[in-house]
């Protein structure tokens, strides 16, 4: 069976040439960086130090600005508890939304039980957070605000740029998690003034278990504190050896993303309009979910209205979509994000979830529509 992958929003696969880069680095340079022989861990730092200036040129950000971490879990996780162990008794208040990703929520309901305050902006029926309700739930207290870029189920993009303007004037840090923005589109942090930034390589073509963490400054001021302790590594904010072939690839991906990402991102969407066009014509009561226009290019997610989405997928063998998303271990609690919708009647078990990626096809897009409204179809006639 032709599998269509339509889950490029869980990881994409790697690119042939972001392997080919990594490869090196797993066979005869296989050195530590902290190794002082040229020949062993001199070419290894300067293959890091390249991958470092490849990942600040997508991002347009400096490069001993960036930090390598496991992935964008570890980022997220790193930029809240990091700022939280160096803030100060009356500033344990944070600023976040309900529809972000677990590994921001997650270590925001861990400082909750800690004795931090957290409000959680509600959304729109389109996913967007108010900026007025954001200004209003800032105080004195307020250390952190934690939004997303876009959205990683429904690819809603967040006001980031009014957000990081009112986070400068009221001088406070603003974390963005952009796991699902960078090389999909413009993430430009000379023009935007974000404070933190998390991203992952698996999202762009690269290897897994690699992300990066942006700190604006960071050789001036100590936004963050270190979670994690040894030999120092990453300006003593994140110890351990580092994974040199996926900091390799890391930095492969985003080159390959600097020079193509405008043009995947114009044909990616252009898959997903014909997609949405194709299933819009041919079914009846099937609805978007999320902001139609300001969105990200590769996702697309759809409520099949007296439809299950679990039994849809299970119709559907060849295909690769999912019910929500691909981040928590094997459970099927409803998507907290389209929860946050507020859709009535209720979309989250009727909601398929599409990602698409630069290696579809027009005609994989073609048959995936198809099949789907026979399924669906199929599924209502009983
Ligand atoms: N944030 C967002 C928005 C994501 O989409 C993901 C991955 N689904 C993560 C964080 C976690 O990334 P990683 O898999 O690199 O830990």
């Amino acid at each position: 069976m032709n599998l269509i992958y339509l889950d490029h929003c869980s990881t994409t696969p790697i690119d042939p040439s972001v392997l080919d880069a990594m490869l090196p680095f797993m066979r005869e340079s296989y050195g530590n960086p902290g190794t002082p022989h040229p020949s062993i861990g001199g070419v290894v730092q300067q293959a890091v130090r390249n991958a470092r200036e490849a990942v600040s040129n997508l991002i347009n950000c400096r490069s001993n600005e960036l930090i390598w971490t496991s992935g964008a879990t570890e980022s997220n996780n790193l930029a809240i508890l990091g700022l939280a162990e160096n803030a100060p008794l009356e500033k344990r208040h944070i600023v976040t939304q309900v529809s972000e990703h677990s590994a921001v929520l997650e270590p925001c309901r861990y400082l909750e039980t800690k004795g931090w305050q957290v409000s959680y902006l509600p959304v729109d029926q389109f996913g967007l957070i108010d900026v007025h309700q954001l200004e209003d739930a800032l105080m004195d207290s307020t250390s952190l605000v934690s939004i997303m870029w876009g959205n990683n189920e429904i690819g809603t993009i967040q006001p980031i740029e009014a957000i990081a303007k009112i986070c400068v004037e009221r001088g406070i840090v603003f974390h963005c998690d952009a796991t699902q923005a960078v090389g999909k589109v413009r993430v430009d942090l000379e023009s935007v003034p974000i404070s933190i930034l998390s991203f992952s390589a698996h999202k762009l073509y690269g290897p897994k278990g690699v992300g990066a963490l942006f700190i604006r400054d960071l050789n001036k001021q100590k936004l963050i504190a270190p979670r994690q302790f040894g030999g120092g590594q990453e300006k003593l904010l994140r110890a351990g050896t580092l994974n040199v072939p996926c900091v390799v690839g890391m930095g492969a991906a985003c080159s390959l993303a600097l020079n193509n990402y405008r043009r995947w991102s114009e044909d990616i969407a252009k898959l997903r309009d014909h997609f949405e066009t194709i299933l819009f014509e041919r079914l009846t009561h099937i609805s978007l979910n999320g902001q139609p226009t300001n969105r990200l290019p590769h996702i697309s997610n759809i409520a099949f209205h007296g439809a299950d989405n679990e039994g849809l997928l299970t119709m559907l063998p060849q295909l690769v979509a999912s019910t929500g998303s691909a981040c928590h271990v094997a459970d099927f609690t409803p998507s907290h994000v389209l929860a946050s919708l507020e859709k009535v009647p209720d979309i989250s078990e009727c909601s398929l979830r599409f990602g698409f990626g630069k290696g579809n096809t027009e005609q994989e897009i073609f048959i995936a529509a198809d099949e789907i409204s026979k399924a669906v179809s199929r599924y209502r006639a009983g």
